[in-house]
């Protein structure tokens, strides 16, 4: 289904969220105060336009009102970033989502309605730590300080063993949600089944029990 999105700044992260979403085939609505930015980004949204995000009449009257999902991507101006967001959730719109600079920018978006905060370059910081610290780890997603999902590529480690030898739960206390085999996924593996090097494990659990999974069976 087609869906509206409006984002607000366009340096880096505002632009690759509407490039992506207007690949996808959504209606986007780009927005800057830097005409030039506005200029270029007729060839990746539906829509530009030049706008003062911090200036509540003009929000209105380039109807954000209609939109379901503003995005807040201004990156340096914390003062901008936090006026928009009050404006936006004042002005009712159901989704606002912003780009936080740190965890003060953070708490105060919180208080302010915020619906989802993101800190793009912390998540990629400790995704890229992850990858580097082990060869095996395909792919992280950080679901809270302590808890991630992570894909992890088994060696030879597995071979001959079923989840069951395994014993995943038991002896490292996260659960397998899914295997990969030859390119398709399994989200109900069969805990009997043989296990082969190059089967991919997606896994969640407490960073530290996925780590002695990650090191200890596979
Ligand atoms: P990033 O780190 O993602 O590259 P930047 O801080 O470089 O983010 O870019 C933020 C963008 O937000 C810039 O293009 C800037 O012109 C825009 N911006 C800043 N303040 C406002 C505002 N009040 N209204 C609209 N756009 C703004």
């Amino acid at each position: 289904m087609k869906k509206q999105f409006a984002i607000i700044g366009l340096g880096r992260f505002g632009t690759s969220i509407c490039k992506e979403l207007y690949h996808m085939g959504h209606e986007v609505l780009a927005i800057d105060k830097d005409e030039k930015k506005v200029e270029e980004a007729n060839q990746f949204a539906t829509h530009a336009i030049y706008a003062d995000a911090t200036d509540e009449a003009s929000l209105i009257k380039i109807g954000i009102r209609n939109f379901e999902h503003v995005i807040v991507a201004i990156g340096e101006d914390i003062q901008a970033s936090i006026l928009c967001t009050l404006h936006l959730k004042d002005l009712d719109v159901p989704k606002v989502w912003v780009k936080a600079q740190n965890s003060y920018h953070h708490k105060v978006l919180e208080k302010i309605g915020a619906d989802r905060i993101f800190h793009p370059e912390k998540d990629m910081g400790n995704r890229i730590a992850e990858f580097l610290t082990s060869e095996k780890v395909l792919d992280y997603i950080d679901l809270s300080a302590d808890y991630s999902i992570v894909e992890i590529l088994a060696t030879k480690k597995v071979n001959g063993k079923s989840l069951i030898d395994l014993d995943v739960r038991a002896k490292y206390g996260c659960t397998v949600l899914a295997i990969k085999q030859k390119g398709k996924v399994d989200v109900t593996p069969n805990p009997n089944d043989p296990l082969h090097q190059g089967d991919i494990f997606v896994v969640i659990g407490n960073k530290r029990d996925l780590r002695r999974f990650q090191e200890g069976a596979l």
